[in-house]
């Protein structure tokens, strides 16, 4: 649709970054164009409109798209910050990466119980950043009703990571 048009033509493919062989996929194009980050923020406000109660962003890049798309519908944003950033009491969930480990954490005062909760982020790789955030925002009360990735890289098995979650992509490479 139009949304996923916005985002392919202003997308940039950075090959052996950060390290050889990954092909990295830079959204900065994309925040640089004022028309298109503003028409890629009223596209998903207007799909989500009523349906969610709060956005939860994912540190950093899911911030600079929860932020705009909160205040556009008159919500509160929810950050999900790496592991040591916010202080306490927190929640956290550790994560396996493909070498070592890594950490979210949520303030669940944060969260207010039973509210609708997207959560939003730039890319969907092997989603365990994505399932480590979805398991904090539900230990805080909340009820995860969507997943809003701008990107979505399927062979590296995101979705398999989510089952049963609603899942929206607005573009998905192979
Ligand atoms: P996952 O936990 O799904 O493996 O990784 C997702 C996280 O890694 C996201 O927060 C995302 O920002 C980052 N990430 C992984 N691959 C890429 C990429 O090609 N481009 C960008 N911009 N971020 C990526």
């Amino acid at each position: 649709g139009v949304l996923t048009e916005l985002v392919v033509d202003n997308l940039r493919e950075i090959p052996d970054f950060p390290e050889p062989g990954v092909l990295f996929r830079d959204i900065t194009p994309l925040l640089a164009n004022g028309k298109a980050f503003a028409n890629l923020i009223d596209g998903l406000a207007a799909h989500y409109r009523g349906h969610i109660d709060a956005v939860a962003g994912l540190e950093s890049r899911g911030f600079v798209l929860a932020a705009p798309l909160a205040v556009h519908l008159g919500l509160g944003m929810i950050t999900v910050r790496k592991g040591g950033k916010l202080p306490g009491p927190v929640l956290g969930e550790d994560y396996s990466l493909e070498y070592g480990t890594a950490r979210m954490e949520i303030r669940p005062d944060t969260v207010v119980a039973g509210q609708r909760v997207l959560v939003i982020d730039d890319v969907l790789a092997t989603g365990g950043t994505a399932a480590a955030s979805i398991s904090l925002l539900e230990r805080a009360g909340a009820q995860v009703v969507a997943v809003c990735m701008l990107l979505e890289l399927a062979g590296l098995g995101g979705r398999e990571r989510l089952p049963g979650r609603r899942i929206d992509s607005v573009v998905t490479f192979p």
